[in-house]
């Protein structure tokens, strides 16, 4: 898992939504390293890899949608440009480095620090058993 002290910058602040994202995309490897594993049918593999991919791509665009909701996240400026990111793959934000959102200028460091205590409990209970949930209900629609 990621070790959350690779994400503070230069400027002190932790990059709490590319934390996230991060921490969410080794997920998605790992369901998708375990996927190949399961099945050596090459057509049940393909629309589980795809099911897999859209399945955390969303939970991150919820995660990320309430995180905003509550000006803990706002949006990168890289968001409003006139790219589809649904076929965004090599598009490169440096900013938000693919997060496409960027901690709220408005948190102050305490504030920061309970959110991520919070994400960090979130994470390794609730979104991880969802997603484990989740992605068996994925392999079972496939079976
Ligand atoms: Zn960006």
């Amino acid at each position: 898992m990621s070790d959350w002290k690779k994400f503070i910058n230069v400027n002190g602040n932790f990059e709490l939504p590319n934390y996230i994202y991060r921490t969410i995309n080794e997920l998605m490897k790992q369901s998708l390293d375990m996927g190949t594993l399961l099945s050596d049918d090459p057509h049940k593999l393909r629309a589980y890899k795809e099911q897999t991919k859209k399945l955390f791509k969303n939970k991150w665009n919820n995660l990320a949608q309430s995180l905003e909701f509550f000006g803990i996240i706002e949006e990168c400026s890289c968001i409003s440009s006139k790219h589809d990111f649904s076929n965004n793959k090599d598009i490169y934000c440096d900013v938000c480095k693919g997060a496409r959102y960027i901690i709220s200028s408005a948190l102050s460091a305490d504030e920061m620090r309970e959110v991520s205590t919070f994400v960090n409990a979130a994470e390794n209970i609730e979104v991880a058993e969802k997603l484990q949930k989740s992605l068996m209900k994925v392999l079972s629609d496939y079976r």
